[in-house]
């Protein structure tokens, strides 16, 4: 085995699983390629949040199984939440050699090891430096959480990924050494519900855990992802305000934006909750950002009640909100009632929340107009330069230096929905 072919669909915690893969790969000495025909091993991590994710990994291993007719010594291994012990999907599709569960990283590399007969290959997942093909990486995902305690009944993940199981502080605080002793700067803690991490554990939360990594010398930045409005502190929203690398920027989903759909989603908290904590947080953390997900068309919801939803982003004028179309997940309670709004209302739903939140992103973008921010350059993509700033806006500028890993002040030049633009300043 020389070559390896890595796709990656989903959330965060499937970006991180993918970067540790690689990672124990190139310890194996195996190379990265993005030519599917060229690779000796292919391996796909896997999203079934939604029924539109689920019908991407289904078409990827569809198109594998030729691919594997023509060359029977192509490996092909898939891991992640399509991964279901009782689906028996050995059978469904025996031209894959191997399944493993969300994130079973170890169990992966094993796999790849046995064949190639290498004993290396991130041996412990506590380290691991992620690299690039442009050099090393200057963000990077840890999760310090697998799994989630919560029963909202539209969500699959639970089913996949199992109860909550915090990793040991000592753990965490140990791998982010590690990634900022390869040149790492900015380190985004990530849990399906970081707020509750520690829970299981009973000894720490995430504001202890924050505070700990704070100290880390040549760490520049800490964000977190993501939260849930039932559990969030007042404990972390001091630490966020009071320790100044923790980034000002909150993943908040509301999911939606009235009482009865909460309670029959299994959210645990109220739209009266919701808005106290924004106004708690912008208080308490002025000039952050929050960003939110939201879901419209789940079963029974009214018109009415959808424009509850729309009243209440409105209201808020959050800086981001992922807007999904209700998507019924086999095994979750929700499955159970009629998707009893049309897939043409969803969408119109869909469509109407997307243009009042890009008219909400463009004025509150439009107010940073000749502004400096402060970015932190991660790459180049199409001959730009490409930052976020600490409330996770992204920020394009052109320079012909190599600005990677640089923290760079940028004057605002251009303002649009989804990104800005802007030139460096000395
Ligand atoms: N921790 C997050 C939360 O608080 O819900 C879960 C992250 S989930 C993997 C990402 C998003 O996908 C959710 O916030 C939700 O908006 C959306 N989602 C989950 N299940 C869905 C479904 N069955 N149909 C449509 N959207 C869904």
């Amino acid at each position: 085995m020389e070559r390896y072919y890595l796709w990656t669909i989903g959330c965060q915690m499937n970006d991180a699983d993918a970067a540790r893969i690689s990672a124990g790969l190139s310890e194996m000495r195996l190379h990265p390629t993005s030519e599917i025909r060229e690779a000796d091993l292919v391996v796909l991590i896997t999203c079934v949040v939604r029924q539109s994710a689920e019908d991407k990994v289904l078409g990827r291993l569809a198109s594998l199984k030729g691919l594997k007719r023509e060359r029977p010594g192509l490996r092909i291994a898939v891991m992640g939440c399509f991964v279901d012990p009782q689906a028996a999907l050995p059978a469904r599709f025996p031209y894959v050699d191997a399944f493993f569960k969300p994130s079973d990283i170890g169990g992966l590399l094993q796999f790849v090891r046995e064949r190639t007969g290498h004993k290396e290959g991130l041996q412990s997942t506590a380290v691991c430096a992620v690299n690039d093909a442009t050099g090393p990486a200057v963000c990077a995902y840890v999760p310090i959480s697998y799994g989630c305690d919560h029963h909202c009944t539209y969500c699959i993940v639970r089913l996949r990924r199992g109860g909550q199981q915090s990793r040991p502080p000592a753990d965490i605080v140990a791998e982010a050494e590690g990634l900022v002793r390869s040149g790492v700067r900015e380190i985004t803690l990530l849990g399906q519900n970081v707020d509750a991490y520690g829970l299981d554990l009973g000894t720490t939360d995430l504001a202890d855990l924050l505070a700990a990594l704070h100290g880390l010398e040549g760490l520049w930045r800490l964000r977190f992802l993501t939260s849930h409005p039932g559990e969030m502190s007042a404990k972390l929203i001091r630490t966020v305000a009071r320790l100044p690398k923790i980034c000002p920027h909150f993943e908040l989903p509301v999911q939606a934006g009235d009482d009865d759909t909460l309670r029959r989603m299994g959210r645990t908290y109220t739209v009266e909750r919701y808005r106290q904590l924004v106004a708690a947080i912008r208080e308490q953390v002025p000039g952050c950002s929050i960003a939110t997900d939201v879901i419209v068309g789940f079963p029974g919801e009214s018109e009415a009640q959808f424009q509850g939803t729309y009243d209440l982003l409105a209201e808020l004028r959050l800086d981001s909100v992922h807007i999904a179309k209700y998507s019924p997940r086999p095994g979750t309670p929700s499955a159970r009632l009629p998707d009893d709004v049309p897939a043409v209302e969803k969408e119109r739903r869909r469509a109407l929340l997307e243009k009042l939140q890009a008219g909400i992103v463009t004025e509150i973008h439009s107010a940073l107009l000749g502004r400096t921010v402060e970015i932190l350059v991660e790459e180049r993509q199409r001959g730009r330069w490409k930052g976020r700033t600490v409330t996770n806006k992204l920020v394009f500028f052109e320079d012909e230096a190599d600005r990677r890993g640089q923290l760079v002040r940028v004057r605002i030049t251009r303002a649009g929905p989804w990104s800005l633009r802007g030139e460096r300043i000395e």
